[in-house]
């Protein structure tokens, strides 16, 4: 469930920070990483700040869950060769800083065998 403090998605979401948004449907937006880790490096985000994470997306809303990795296929396609790596960090020693679930979409020039992101 969302918490007294909007996180920095929520903020983009509402418009109140700027972002370099690339795609937007009532339940999902996307935009592009301020620190890209690949030469496409996009974060696809389910609007509802109901879900931190994706363990609990995917309890709770699987068709979302579906729609955010057909996101991710349509984006690569448009922004790379169609070829993708779709990370969710999950849990803050897993390296997740913002507790709104999202998934990075890193496509475009991957080293082969770099789970990096
Ligand atoms: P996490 O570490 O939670 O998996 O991913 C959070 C991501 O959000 C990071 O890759 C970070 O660079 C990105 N990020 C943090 N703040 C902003 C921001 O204000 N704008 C954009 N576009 N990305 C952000």
């Amino acid at each position: 469930m969302s918490s007294a403090e909007p996180t920095i998605f929520e903020r983009i979401i509402a418009r109140e920070i700027p972002a370099d948004i690339v795609h937007e449907t009532d339940t999902i937006i996307a935009f592009r990483d301020i620190a890209p880790q690949a030469p496409v490096h996009l974060l696809v985000v389910p609007k509802t700040s109901r879900y931190r994470d994706v363990a609990e997306l995917a309890a709770g809303d699987p068709a979302l869950l579906a729609e955010v990795v057909a996101t991710a296929q349509l984006l690569a396609t448009e922004h790379a060769d169609g070829h993708f790596r779709l990370i969710f960090n999950t849990g803050a020693n897993a390296g997740q800083t913002v507790f709104h679930v999202h998934a990075h979409v890193l496509a475009g020039g991957l080293t082969e065998g770099s789970l990096a992101h």
